[in-house]
């Protein structure tokens, strides 16, 4: 036998939690099972028409075939920039200012491995997205992590971080409206962590893939409306979630100069930029006026539907759970006396439904549960109809 071993710092890396969820519930589909799977945060409903025949008008241009602009087509970061504008009434140059990606999670991986390595520190919260800190741990920096605590509606306590922490910290990572407990961040959140950045030198990393998905009236902020962030903040604006896009890799960084031109180096060396036909689709979504503003409440009233739908049927089976204003997330504790794994593992035997650990988000996230609303009404009732059979055949513990 051949003994060929990967690089040392691959065993930093744990199998991406989904892979894994994908396999155990794959495994009960192939024993006849129906599962409901409400674990990984993918959109159900397919990309709106007008994006994807711009798409297939796109496709069909020769110079759209060869080698893309590494840093985003002129016309995609001219319509990021104008994008910003209308949206958050924010003013970015598109030159030196926004930089396009294949995806937000490529761009969240490289900023780290851009900006941090042996040496440095990066603050992450926790629970979390988990490529901040996985990727921050590849790259060898020292990964201090930021409890979110739902007594503080889920924000980090910036003034419990001290001042050594602060002083080697290199970015620090916030999400909202946050994945994976559905909670969003006032405005005075934003700025005292704008404030401290600014104080300390540290890049404050925001992704906000989130932005358009909200309830109730509620319009998600940009970390680049506080003044003065631009200096020191960059965002994430991710084209994956609002407008059902995820399988065509396509987001930008918005930002802060230092921080758009290493993503830029980094990437000139690594890869050759999203396939300028997604970056054209792109342009359409956001430029034809009033269109996507319409994506977003269509999207938005059946996101806000099946929200509705869940809390009240999962409150009513006796699980703490609350309404979130964003995010197609549902975060709630798991049933007394069981760790999120042993819950997530419980629902997909006894209810046939895939159900995220919290704990895959950090060590804070244990004893949680995370709900993805990715299924249609009827699947998700029966879902709710299923938790609840479950709970009620539960053995009781204690
Ligand atoms: C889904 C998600 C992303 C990934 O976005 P892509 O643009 O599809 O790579 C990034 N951050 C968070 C918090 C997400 O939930």
């Amino acid at each position: 036998m051949a003994k060929i071993k990967p690089a040392a710092r691959m065993a930093e890396l744990p199998p991406y939690l989904f892979l894994e969820l994908d396999r155990l519930a794959e495994a009960r589909r192939k024993l006849g099972r129906d599962v409901i799977n409400l674990g990984v945060g993918d959109p159900d409903l397919p990309t709106p028409d007008y994006i994807v025949e711009a798409m297939m008008r796109a496709v069909k241009r020769p110079s759209n075939h060869r080698y893309p602009n590494y840093l985003g087509s002129e016309a995609f970061r001219r319509s990021m920039a104008q994008w910003y504008h209308r949206r958050f009434g924010v003013e970015v140059d598109p030159q030196r200012e926004v930089v396009g990606l294949i995806g937000s999670k490529e761009g969240i991986a490289h900023l780290i491995w851009a900006m941090a390595g042996p040496g440095d520190l990066v603050l992450v919260p926790d629970p979390a997205y988990p490529v901040y800190a996985t990727q921050a741990a590849l790259a060898g920096a020292e990964v201090v992590t930021l409890a979110l605590d739902p007594a503080r509606g889920f924000l980090p306590d910036l003034g419990s971080i001290d001042e050594q922490t602060w002083r080697r910290a290199k970015m620090l990572w916030l999400n909202y409206p946050n994945n994976p407990t559905g909670a969003i961040a006032p405005k005075e959140f934003l700025a005292e962590a704008v404030d401290r950045c600014r104080y300390y030198d540290v890049l404050l990393c925001h992704d906000n893939a989130y932005a358009e998905m909200t309830y109730d009236g509620y319009r998600a902020p940009s970390v680049l409306q506080i003044p003065g962030a631009k200096e020191v903040a960059v965002e994430f604006y991710s084209f994956s979630k609002p407008f059902n896009m995820t399988g065509w890799r396509i987001a930008a960084a918005v930002g802060a100069r230092v921080a758009v031109e290493v993503l830029g180096l980094l990437k000139s060396h690594l890869d050759s930029g999203a396939f300028t036909a997604v970056q054209e689709a792109a342009v359409a979504a956001l430029q034809q006026e009033g269109k996507s503003e319409q994506v977003f409440a269509r999207m938005n009233a059946i996101y806000g539907a099946r929200r509705d739908l869940v809390v009240d049927g999962l409150k009513a089976t006796g699980l703490d759970i609350s309404r979130p204003l964003a995010t197609f997330y549902l975060w709630f504790p798991a049933p007394e006396g069981m760790t999120s794994a042993a819950a997530s593992k419980f629902f997909l035997e006894s209810a046939d439904t895939v159900l995220t650990p919290g704990r895959a988000y950090g060590p804070h996230g244990e004893g949680w549960l995370r709900i993805a609303l990715t299924e249609s009404e009827e699947r998700l009732q029966s879902a709710v109809e299923r938790i609840a059979a479950a709970i009620q055949t539960r053995p009781r513990v204690g």
